[in-house]
């Protein structure tokens, strides 16, 4: 269907999955998930290995690879460390960023760094009035000062936001509804910046936070791009961001199948194994066709997008199947557990807990939907 994994790949996937299986058993992910805690052994050996440098030119830092490394990775994370997953998805967003529209200075300043993971940076574009129609509700705003720019506002579900380093900040700078919203390179220990973990119910392993900035003093070297691209910067980023949490939602939806086939084959009723039940037996088959349909969508667009070709309908394709085929394999999976399901030593509840965020970031399923029908099927615009 799609080349296989050339030799580089092959290569790189086994480290990872080594590493995995040394470094984030099943038993430490749990215990950090229901610790909310993040796991910086994990993350400084995953750097070690140049996972976080996928994306990034050699010369700049980074470990070379594209699109596909990055969905590789982030599906096998995806499967054992579902925070680290997230973490994934907003790191490969932030050095994509930077290595796209960063100066010199800016990527000198941040880029090894990231991809050595000694920093760790958070996206904020977010706003407690809404997600979805951000170009209507970013209340945030930047103004021109003598020296710089002074930045005030507040962003809400920040990924990783109080324990970052540097914050890449998303801010309204003029009247245009869309080309007049400015990004920014804010350290987190600015003067005006407060983080503050918000209380939630998955992805416990990476904080989720609100963000305040109060009289933010800026340098004028501070913009990220260019004044008043910010968000259509940003735009140039979404598809692989798709493609990303795609991989994401495949992963954890494959975890979670995996586990049940696992259960299914050894847990017994009736004198025979459950999965020896047809009811459970062909939603198992359904739920793998499933997974392993998005999962050729996600490598597919990323092997296309790889190699330069405009994959928007693809990448948002890739993200509606594996975040509706993740669902429902985690969904599965709680059923085939039964009791167990509810048990926080075992990964299928922080599966059916963590898929969820896929269904509605970095942009809703209504949403994809709503982008597919115009320009997949060509129906009038429906929002
Ligand atoms: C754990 C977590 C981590 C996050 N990390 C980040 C981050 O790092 N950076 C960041 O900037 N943001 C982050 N977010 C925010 C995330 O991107 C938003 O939650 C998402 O964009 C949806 O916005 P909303 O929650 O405000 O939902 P809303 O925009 O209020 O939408 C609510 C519902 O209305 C539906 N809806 C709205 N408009 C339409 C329409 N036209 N047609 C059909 N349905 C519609 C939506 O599909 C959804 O079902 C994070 C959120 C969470 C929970």
């Amino acid at each position: 269907m799609f080349p296989p994994p050339n030799a580089d790949e092959t290569l790189y996937c086994d480290a990872l999955a080594k590493l995995l299986a040394d470094a984030a058993p099943v038993q430490r992910v749990q215990a950090l998930d229901k610790a909310k805690a993040f796991d910086g052994e994990l993350h400084a050996a995953l750097a070690g290995i140049g996972a976080w440098g996928i994306g990034v030119d050699e010369a700049a830092g980074g470990s070379g690879g594209g699109p596909v490394l990055q969905v590789m990775t982030l599906e096998r994370l995806g499967r054992h460390a579902t925070s680290m997953a997230v973490f994934g998805v907003i790191q490969y967003m932030a050095t994509r960023l930077l290595g796209q529209y960063g100066s010199d200075a800016q990527r000198q300043r941040y880029l090894a760094a990231l991809c050595a993971g000694e920093l760790r940076a958070s996206f904020c574009m977010t706003e407690a009035g809404g997600g979805t129609d951000i170009l209507t509700t970013m209340k945030t705003r930047a103004v021109k000062t003598g020296t710089g720019w002074r930045l005030d506002g507040s962003k809400y579900w920040i990924s990783g936001a109080s324990t970052a380093d540097v914050l890449i900040v998303v801010a309204r700078t003029g009247e245009h509804r869309s080309r007049g919203i400015t990004s920014f390179l804010v350290p987190a220990d600015s003067r005006g910046v407060t983080a503050r973990a918000l209380d939630t119910f998955a992805v416990n392993g990476y904080d989720t936070c609100e963000l305040l900035l109060d009289g933010v003093e800026l340098p004028a070297d501070a913009v990220l791009g260019t004044v008043d691209q910010g968000f259509m910067q940003v735009l140039g980023t979404l598809n692989s961001e798709r493609l990303n949490a795609a991989a994401v939602a495949a992963g954890i939806g494959r975890g979670a199948h995996r586990l049940a086939l696992d259960y299914a084959k050894e847990r017994e009723a009736f004198g025979r194994p459950i999965g020896q039940f047809q009811a459970l037996q062909h939603k198992l088959v359904h739920a793998g066709v499933d997974l392993e349909a998005a999962w050729t969508l996600t490598l597919n667009a990323a092997r296309l997008e790889e190699a330069g070709a405009d994959v928007s309908v693809e990448s948002a394709m890739a993200k509606l199947a594996a975040s509706g085929a993740g669902q429902r394999a985690a969904q599965l999976g709680m059923d085939v557990l039964g009791g167990a399901g509810f048990d926080l030593d075992l990964p299928m509840q922080r599966y059916y807990r963590d898929i969820r965020l896929y269904s509605f970031a970095p942009l809703t399923d209504n949403m994809i939907a709503n982008f597919l029908g115009e320009r997949w099927l060509g129906l009038p615009r429906s929002y």
